[in-house]
């Protein structure tokens, strides 16, 4: 009996009890490779560092919380300045959150906050991309393209204009180049705000690389760069959702590094505390608090635990360690090996339609026939089945279906610690091979 009210009611959770650098380990002393970071992207720099813990400790004995209106903290301050050090060119303000969905929501206010304090009062249309996740608040639920997850709420949620996501393995044409496929559905973005209304649309919000929903979609050249172009042109705010391809995840200290543009809101979460501790951030500009600061002069997207200085305290002390022990250099290497193995492992294997990725955050996409790209009937529950053999096996990934349309389509992400070494890479992708080939034999009819 539990008094716990579990997200999975209808299934008995094993219970963990310790995590060691790259491993998980049960209540039955099984240990797992944690190559899903938490089950969502989330341990950067691998499970139970000392030095966090002692950064958390030493804060909580001297103040765990005061509220971000009355007081500034050092942790805080301190935070803000670290992540300065590596933001893009002039995403130097910094907003603090409890994760992602809240922070992907104060991006959005920000940008309504900043259009309403310029005259702009009219824009308020969201465009969004068709398989996105930015989060499980109802705002959020309605941008985003999780089918099964917003069916109970549809009444309650209002949603976004959707565009083509960059999506190549299923919707780039055989005649296309990269480029033209990237400069085909940027141009969507441009035309679906001249159908709305340019002088009604606020912002496009996109995860640079995808997911948990889409499983590390990549852009094609030239398409995010365009994309800049278009919003610039609009006057439309461009808010990129890096919570999980970001800080140092796919290889670079932010993704949208890797496509030479600079968002006006840069989101981001998961790998900002690495698990220690709950806490999203928006970075954004000078000419951003600059408009409030002398508007109104009071952001109205607050949340009591914005600026959380346990939180902080515990960020602070991951991203020293990412840049002190240059876990991003190490990210890039062992990245670029995990997609070697991946394709050679399942470059030919007959239900892997695309490996794809970039970084530590790695996918691969699962077909019934590779030749159609049909993907397996829902019911067969492909991914359940996956994440179920490779716990068996001694491995922990992020399996999810809907890949293609938030129903069809199942997809493994790996997204791995920072910290991993060749041997454990290497560990990775075999027993995820023996883990799929299990997994489709259980489902076969
Ligand atoms: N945005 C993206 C791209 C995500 O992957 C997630 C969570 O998986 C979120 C937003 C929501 O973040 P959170 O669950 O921390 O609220």
């Amino acid at each position: 009996m539990t008094h716990v009210f579990h997200r999975r009611s209808n299934t008995m959770l094993a219970k963990a009890v310790r995590g060691e650098g790259i491993w998980l380990i049960d209540e039955n002393g099984r240990r797992y490779i944690d190559a899903g970071g938490g089950g969502a992207g989330m341990t950067a720099i691998g499970h139970g560092d000392p030095r966090v813990a002692e950064a958390i400790a030493r804060q909580a004995r001297s103040l765990a919380f005061i509220h971000g209106a009355l007081f500034t903290t050092d942790p805080l301050e301190e935070l803000a300045d670290e992540m300065a050090r590596n933001a893009p060119d002039s995403l130097g303000r910094i907003f603090f959150t409890s994760g992602g969905s809240e922070a992907n929501e104060a991006a959005i206010m920000m940008a309504k906050q900043v259009a309403y304090e310029t005259g702009q009062g009219a824009r308020h249309k969201i465009i969004s991309r068709r398989n996105a996740f930015h989060g499980a608040t109802i705002g959020l639920l309605g941008f985003s393209g999780d089918v099964p997850r917003q069916r109970p709420f549809a009444s309650l949620i209002g949603g976004s204009i959707k565009v083509t996501p960059t999506y190549a393995y299923r919707e780039q044409s055989a005649t296309e180049s990269d480029e033209e496929y990237g400069e085909r559905i940027a141009d969507e973005l441009d035309i679906a705000i001249r159908a709305a209304g340019p002088d009604t649309v606020l912002a496009f919000i996109a995860e640079t690389i995808g997911g948990s929903s889409s499983g590390a979609l990549t852009a094609p050249p030239g398409y995010f760069r365009r994309v800049r172009d278009i919003c610039d042109h609009h006057g439309v705010a461009l808010i990129l959702d890096e919570v999980y391809c970001g800080l140092g995840r796919s290889g670079t200290a932010h993704a949208c590094l890797a496509e030479n543009i600079v968002p006006d809101y840069l989101v981001a979460a998961k790998g900002l505390a690495a698990g220690f501790a709950p806490i999203g951030a928006v970075m954004t500009s000078e000419r951003v608090n600059d408009i409030i600061a002398k508007g109104s002069g009071a952001f109205r997207g607050g949340f009591t635990h914005s600026g959380h200085t346990l939180s902080c305290a515990a960020a602070l002390a991951v991203q020293r360690i990412v840049r002190e022990d240059d876990l991003i250099a190490n990210v890039a290497r062992q990245g670029a090996l995990l997609g070697e193995l991946l394709v050679e492992r399942f470059g030919n294997h007959r239900h892997v339609g695309e490996v794809r990725g970039r970084g530590l955050l790695q996918s691969i996409e699962l077909v019934a026939d590779r030749a159609s790209k049909a993907p397996f009937e829902p019911q067969q529950r492909l991914a359940a089945a996956i994440a179920r053999e490779a716990a068996a096996v001694g491995l922990i990934v992020n399996a999810a279906s809907g890949t293609i349309d938030g129903v069809r389509g199942d997809h493994v992400l790996l997204a791995p610690p920072f910290i991993v070494g060749r041997d454990d890479v290497i560990a990775i992708a075999d027993r995820l091979g023996h883990a799929v080939d299990r997994a489709i034999a259980s489902i076969a009819p």
